[in-house]
């Protein structure tokens, strides 16, 4: 709509060179450039850093945590913000820092694996599961722990469940489908935050995987966060940290603390700013997802040859109000006769998705992009809805 092409007119800066109106829209990746219109405005020099020269040279943060280096800063911000969600229980929590949430998952397949000898044991995920499962499981080829596909037709006791919620790339909330006492689960809430998903239950699963990439948009900052119930465990995913990057950037974890301190802070300042959601991210950013979705939808609905998953809403305990889900991915497919590869189909149409069979789906289904530019999304839905 009108306010879209008004967005455009400010420069991006996240490295994408502006889109002609014929050009290829890439909607592949889950790029989060879209929070960036949030943080250009008043809430911009809240989360304004400056590093001098001197600091953040140690390799350390703080000897006595066991994550040694873990800033208490980035700590402390992390175990607010949960606070103020109430998504996920911090408290007797382990937290540890990672290069992104991607870090994390592969300390924490480490972590619950068997001793080489003992292994392989076999890593698993309901179909459609995120696409980097697979491939980030298997690319060393380790003697620990081994991709074994759909969880739902897994039979056995020892395995490691991969449980995405809201699910990566359909949006649906998730719960382990195996239930084996042996069995381990990692539950990666990327997404369950107030812009995507009403949150329904302060979840507390042994462990949790967090990243600022998918909760403020910050995904070039590379710092994603593990909740860890067990001090073993968190031992454990430590030393895999330890012996991969020997921690993680300092100065990272600064910005990333300053931006999570901002989203905190704008909540509380809130009551005497009476001025809307602009310091309100979540508020802002569901306010504009939800945008995307009535675009999206009514796009689907012009073109007739498409359909989404239904929509569901939910009472949100952060919103205090029911709430429609918003995912960061549309899972659109299309039944259209002659249409046998949806990826290859889009593709002719200048516009790049990933195709089902990347999450153990078919090809007549494609994951795209909810968080791109306003710019991207925008020319994205014009041409759907043309498509008859
Ligand atoms: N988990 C899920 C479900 C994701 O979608 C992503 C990013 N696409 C990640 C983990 C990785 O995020 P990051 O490494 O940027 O924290």
């Amino acid at each position: 709509g009108k306010k879209m092409k008004k967005a455009a007119a400010v420069a991006p800066s996240s490295g994408k060179p502006p889109v002609a109106p014929d050009s290829t829209i890439n909607l592949d990746h889950g790029d989060p450039t879209m929070f960036e219109t949030f943080w250009r405005g008043t809430m911009g020099e809240h989360a304004t850093l400056v590093i001098p020269g001197w600091q953040t040279m140690s390799y350390f943060s703080d000897v006595s945590n066991l994550c040694w280096f873990l800033e208490p800063g980035f700590e402390r911000e992390v175990r607010r913000l949960h606070r103020l969600v109430g998504n996920a229980a911090a408290e007797g929590y382990h937290v540890l820092v990672g290069t992104g949430s991607m870090q994390l998952f592969q300390a924490a397949l480490y972590a619950l694996s068997p001793p080489a000898d003992a292994g392989p044991i076999s890593v698993v995920s309901p179909v459609p599961f995120y696409s980097s499962y697979p491939a980030v499981t298997d690319f060393l080829k380790s003697r620990r722990y081994r991709w074994a596909g759909d969880a739902n037709t897994f039979e056995g006791d020892e395995y490691i469940e991969l449980v995405c919620s809201p699910s990566n790339p359909d949006g649906g909330i998730r719960e382990a489908v195996l239930k084996s006492k042996s069995g381990k689960a990692i539950h990666d809430l990327a997404y369950y935050w107030p812009q995507y998903t009403p949150i329904t239950q302060m979840l507390a699963h042994d462990v949790m995987l967090f990243t600022v990439s998918k909760c403020t948009g910050h995904a070039g900052t590379r710092i994603g966060w593990a909740l860890v119930k067990d001090r073993e465990v968190a031992k454990k995913m430590n030393m895999f940290l330890e012996l991969n990057t020997i921690g993680v950037s300092k100065d990272s974890q600064l910005r990333a603390a300053k931006v999570l301190e901002a989203v905190a802070d704008g909540y509380e300042r809130q009551p005497a700013d009476t001025t809307g959601d602009a310091s309100l991210l979540f508020h802002y950013a569901r306010r504009q997802m939800a945008c995307r979705w009535r675009a999206l939808r009514a796009a689907v609905a012009a073109s007739g040859i498409f359909t989404l998953p239904d929509e569901v809403a939910g009472f949100c305990t952060f919103a205090k109000d029911t709430v429609s889900a918003n995912p960061a991915f549309a899972w659109l497919r299309c039944d259209k006769e002659g249409v046998e590869d949806l990826e290859v189909f889009l593709r002719e149409h200048k516009i790049i998705t990933r195709s089902g069979t990347r999450f153990g789906a078919d090809p007549k289904v494609v994951r795209i992009s909810m968080v791109d530019t306003d710019e991207a999304f925008g020319i994205f839905v014009d041409r759907l809805a043309a498509m008859k």
